[in-house]
């Protein structure tokens, strides 16, 4: 029995998956706030190069990854699948547990899967500098990583919350030769807004967004990159989930569970997509999509058209949502406090393809120790929701007397965020729900899909 099942770099996946060529319903089209109409692709051309645009409507099933991608993803895939023996024993389970480690990455996450190609399309349309958001920085790391393989400029918006808690993201993306400011700034007027009334607001994703966007449509020769929620960013993740495919080939086994948090839902689908694919064409398939609590996204918040920022500048997006005035709680799983839910993971959660499950922070801090301790690796705090649940699962296999096979997206490590595993460890983290009467306030004047 082997620990890790290596794909030879020979094997690498040619080609990204696309779900929309066989979701059993399609998802309803973003739209446009103005006119409530659908809105067309020369609309997001201020935001994006036209290649990445035709992607994100695109109804083809494969798409080829191009030489140059695949030249740079080299640099850490086919990422290993491992088995986590110790963890199986640690819970006397008989369920056998993989995961896909995405932190051997140089940021460090799954996040570089979807940057690379994203910098790469952008250099070839001509663009010389992107601008974008950062939550708990692992998105702005591995953009400033992918900008500085390009050569291109990159200009990072992080969440002030986050810019304090974790410096050492800032230096990551500095090293890269990034510039990186924290959200809300006084440097655009989405943010200034903000940054005038209290200069030490905590700050959003929605308003990073909305800084980042106005960044991209007022420079030169500047465009704006999103690291989850859209359809072409799901799609270049979809790498993981092909070279599972392809490992657990190797040793003959299916998975009966898979695993996954959620933050704007990237690295979830990116492993599960090409599974959910066998699951619409009839297989037997459990698959979970974890988040927090405290901003319950897919467990709570309604299915509705609403923004993708707090400004309110982006086309409306069908998705799970707890309306773009949703300022989180100050969590340790800076990546999983998004008010939405990609439009793609929503329209499996709705159509029962997908089911989805809320963790409390403890809780996830405890299975992330359970897991340094018995495998070793330090996971992100995002990645310690899927641990939660890969737990509970392990732990229901053993009440069973089920022989399940549970695959998981080991999402990233949590070696920057060590501060979080100071402040659980001297037991000052706490739980927090989200109460429903306040997300009832948010959405209540959104409409439902
Ligand atoms: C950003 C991040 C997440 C959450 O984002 P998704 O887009 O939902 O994947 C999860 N884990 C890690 C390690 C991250 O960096």
């Amino acid at each position: 029995m082997n620990k890790k099942i290596f794909l030879n770099e020979t094997d690498i996946p040619r080609e990204w998956y696309n779900i929309q060529a066989d979701l059993p319903t399609p998802v309803p089209p973003p739209l446009h706030p103005g006119t409530g109409q659908p809105i067309t692709p020369d609309m997001l051309a201020p935001i994006f190069p036209m290649n990445l645009i035709e992607q994100e409507i695109s109804q083809e099933r494969w798409i080829k990854i191009p030489h140059e991608v695949l030249e740079k993803l080299y640099m850490w895939r086919p990422s290993p699948l491992y088995r986590a023996t110790n963890l199986e024993k640690f819970l006397d389970t008989p369920a056998r547990i993989y995961y896909k480690n995405e932190g051997v990455s140089p940021p460090g996450s799954h996040k570089p899967n979807t940057a690379i190609p994203q910098v790469y399309y952008n250099k070839i349309f001509g663009i010389k500098r992107i601008s974008t958001e950062t939550g708990a920085g692992q998105w702005g790391s591995a953009l400033s990583f992918a900008c500085n393989q390009f050569d291109l400029e990159a200009k990072v918006y992080m969440v002030r919350v986050s810019y304090n808690q974790k410096p050492y993201r800032r230096v990551m993306m500095e090293t890269w030769g990034a510039k990186c400011v924290p959200s809300p700034s006084p440097e655009t007027s989405a943010g200034k807004k903000f940054f005038e009334e209290n200069p030490e607001h905590p700050g959003s994703l929605g308003i990073a967004i909305s800084e980042a966007v106005e960044d991209a449509v007022t420079s030169k020769d500047t465009r704006y990159a999103l690291g989850s929620v859209l359809n072409h960013v799901l799609m270049h993740q979809t790498i993981i989930g092909l070279e599972a495919q392809k490992q657990m080939a190797m040793i003959n086994k299916y998975p009966n569970v898979i695993i996954g948090c959620c933050g704007g839902g990237s690295n979830f689908p990116g492993l599960s997509f090409p599974y959910v694919r066998d699951k619409i064409y009839g297989r037997d398939l459990q698959v979970i999509a974890c988040e927090p609590t405290s901003c319950p996204t897919m467990t709570k918040g309604p299915y509705v058209y609403d923004f993708g920022d707090t400004a309110k500048t982006t086309p409306l997006l069908p998705m799970h949502s707890l309306g773009s005035g949703f300022i989180p709680a100050g969590i340790h799983a800076g990546g999983l406090r998004y008010h939405g839910m990609a439009p793609l993971v929503s329209r499996c959660i709705t159509d029962g393809l997908i089911e989805a499950r809320a963790f409390n922070q403890l809780e996830t801090f405890a299975a992330g120790l359970t897991w340094a301790r018995t495998e070793g690796f330090i996971p992100a705090p995002e990645t310690n929701h899927a641990i939660a649940s890969v737990i509970e699962e392990a732990k229901r296999a053993k009440e069973e007397g089920k022989e399940k096979v549970i695959l998981f997206n080991w999402s990233g490590h949590g070696i920057i965020d060590l501060a979080a595993y100071d402040a659980y460890l001297a037991g000052k983290l706490t739980d927090y729900e989200m109460p429903s009467e306040e997300i009832e306030r948010l959405v209540c004047d959104l409409k439902r899909c």
